[in-house]
C-alpha cells in the first residue's frame, strides 16, 4: 500500500531500526520503545490487522509468530516476554499494517488492558 507507514519502512523508503528478517517477515525497532527490547514483527504482505488475517496464508501468518519466537531468542530474553497485537481502534492501532510488538528485558506488569 502506497499510503502505509509500514510497508514504506518494509521497502526502505523510510528508516528503521532492522531486528530480524525472512522472506516473509521484517522486524525493527519500535522508534518509542515501551521495554529496553521492543520490536515490531511485520509481514511483508500488508494487512490492516489481525481482523484482516484472511488475507495471509496460514504459512505467512505463521511465519509473524515464529519470527516473535526467533526474535526473542535473538534477543536473548530467556526470562519470557510479551506479545501484543493491537487491532482495531478500541485497542488503539495507530498502525494499520498487522504487526506484532515483542517486548521484554524487564518484568512486565501482571495487567495486559
Ligand atoms: P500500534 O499502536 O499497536 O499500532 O503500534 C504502532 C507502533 O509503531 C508504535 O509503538 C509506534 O511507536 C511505532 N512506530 C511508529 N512509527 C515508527 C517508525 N517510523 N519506526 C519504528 N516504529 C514506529
Amino acid at each position: 500500500m502506497s499510503d502505509c507507514l509500514f510497508c514504506k519502512i518494509i521497502a526502505g523508503e523510510i528508516p528503521s531500526a532492522k531486528a530480524y528478517e525472512n522472506d516473509q517477515v521484517y522486524a525493527f525497532r519500535d522508534i518509542a520503545p515501551m521495554a529496553p527490547t521492543h520490536v515490531l514483527v511485520v509481514p511483508k504482505k500488508h494487512v490492516p490487522s489481525l481482523a484482516g488475517a484472511d488475507g495471509l496464508t496460514d504459512a505467512e501468518l505463521a511465519a509473524c509468530l515464529r519470527a516473535c519466537a526467533a526474535v526473542a531468542a535473538q534477543e536473548g530474553l530467556e526470562g519470557g516476554f510479551r506479545v501484543v497485537s493491537n487491532c482495531g481502534d478500541d485497542a488503539c492501532q495507530s498502525v494499520k499494517h498487522l504487526h506484532f510488538h515483542v517486548l521484554g528485558g524487564r518484568k512486565m506488569t501482571e495487567g495486559m488492558a
